[in-house]
């Protein structure tokens, strides 16, 4: 994945060029062994392939070059930042990835040893200048979501532009005036930023450019159910994980072709993996890229994966902004409502999401539900405990895995899956290979 011809944007960019190549080398790997080391892939993921093998090249210097041309970069770390609002003021939002252990040492300055990786990770891929995206940002958007973000944020700021938003913790007609008057000062800075007014015409284009987004990648989860299963779940999970820095146009495009294939397929009743495999589903904490552990250990275990109930996955395409809305109040509106449904662990009461699980379970027919929290995180590991006893109610197994994004423990996840699908598929009564 490393190119020369990219290196001296990338010295632009003050990264630390050696400690890049590291990181790209061991993505480059991994890339290898996980995704493109799979028999009887779809063409259509020939455009994930290139676009993940240029993620540090060809992405970052159409970025640079929308900078010269005068727009602004967005970071963000989590779905509650409203796009909409983004691409209407003219600027470029991108998921600021953060599935990568590294700098953890220089992390571990900012924020106790005890933090999950997740935010470990963004500060790490800052401290130690291997993150071109992070460098591109005009400006990061952090959110009041769990503690361990909110308190990070305070020590990130001293090394990046951070502008919070609060995100409420509850539901209330009084969260909801919260939110809405956040999504209001989001909309201001963000012209302040760009210098640009968004008016209701820009953000009427977006909510639908977005909103395209979300139905090409609900087009795609609802295809990926079919059986036998036309595309693995690792797939399924690098195009969410795609979604978030890609341009949303070009990707929705690019997906919608995947998706003709995939019709395709069904149509002559072909799949990757025989009818009757163990179908399992994951929920839980984001797996931003290149956090591909779980899903890999899970289908080289004779398991399918066959939805994401994460925010890199149903999460943050479930739900769409109103489209109907025609004034830029009645768009704020659908913005505030659309994004208030959002059933992150941070929230409570938080049963929205354990109906979410229980429906998508029975939906997806799957034989088991893996839930995957991070270490040390708090609002997921707890929320995991309330969903095990709902789930068994329903007769639906569950697995709860907690783990980083350390190699150390893939020998005992796999243990503990392959124990899980075992179990699972006696009753699927299944006992074919997967193909690797
Ligand atoms: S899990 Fe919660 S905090 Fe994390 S990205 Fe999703 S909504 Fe944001
Ligand atoms: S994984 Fe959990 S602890 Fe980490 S940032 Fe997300 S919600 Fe917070």
């Amino acid at each position: 994945m490393a190119n020369d011809s990219y290196k001296a944007m990338w010295e632009s960019l003050n990264l630390d060029i050696s400690a890049h190549d590291g990181l790209l080398a061991v993505l480059g790997k991994f890339y290898n062994d996980i995704y493109l080391s799979q028999q009887g892939r779809l063409k259509g993921m020939e455009y994930l392939d290139f676009v993940l093998s240029e993620v540090h090249g060809l992405r970052i210097k159409e970025l640079q070059e929308a900078k010269q041309a005068g727009k602004k970069i967005v970071g963000t770390f989590c779905v509650f930042v409203p796009e909409e609002l983004t691409l209407a003021a003219g600027a470029i939002q991108v998921g600021l990835c953060a599935g990568a252990e590294a700098g953890t040492q220089e992390a571990e300055k900012l924020v106790p040893r005890n933090t999950c990786a997740l935010i470990k990770s963004f500060i790490g891929f800052k401290l130690a200048r291997i993150c071109p995206y992070m460098e591109s940002c005009d400006m990061i958007i952090g959110e009041t979501t769990c503690d361990g973000k909110k308190k990070a944020y305070e020590n990130f700021a001293e090394h990046v532009p951070i502008y919070v938003m609060e995100v409420p913790q509850q539901k209330k007609a009084s969260d909801r005036d919260l939110w809405k008057s956040e999504i209001l000062s989001y909309k201001s800075e963000l012209e302040k930023l760009t210098k640009n007014k968004i008016t209701a015409k820009n953000l009427k284009k977006s909510i639908k450019t977005v909103n395209d987004k979300r139905r090409a990648l609900q087009r795609l989860n609802r295809l990926r159910a079919a059986v036998p299963t036309p595309i693995s779940g690792r797939d399924v999970l690098l195009v969410n994980q795609i979604s978030s820095y890609d341009d949303p146009e070009r990707f929705t495009k690019s997906i919608d072709i995947l998706c003709d294939e995939i019709e395709d397929r069904i149509r002559k009743e072909e799949g990757i993996v025989p009818a009757g495999i163990s179908r399992l589903m994951l929920s839980g904490c984001p797996m931003a890229v290149p956090n591909w552990k779980l899903p890999f250990v899970i289908e080289g275990a004779n398991a399918v994966v066959v939805g994401e109930e994460s925010c890199i996955g149903t999460r943050n395409t479930r739900d769409l902004v109103d489209e109907s809305a025609e004034t830029m109040d009645e768009m704020m509106d659908a913005i505030c409502d659309r994004y208030l449904k959002i059933d992150c662990a941070c929230f409570t009461p938080n049963t929205e999401r354990l109906e979410n699980i229980i429906s998508m379970a029975k939906e997806l027919n799957v034989d088991g539900v893996i839930h995957y929290a991070l270490m040390f995180c708090q609002p997921y590991a707890i929320e995991a405990i309330k969903l095990e006893k709902v789930l068994k109610k329903e007769n639906i197994p569950m697995l709860s895995i907690e783990t980083d994004y350390s190699m150390d423990d893939v020998e005992q996840l796999k243990t503990r899956v392959e124990a899980f699908v075992e179990m699972v598929s006696s009753t699927v009564g299944n006992s074919e290979a997967i193909p690797k």
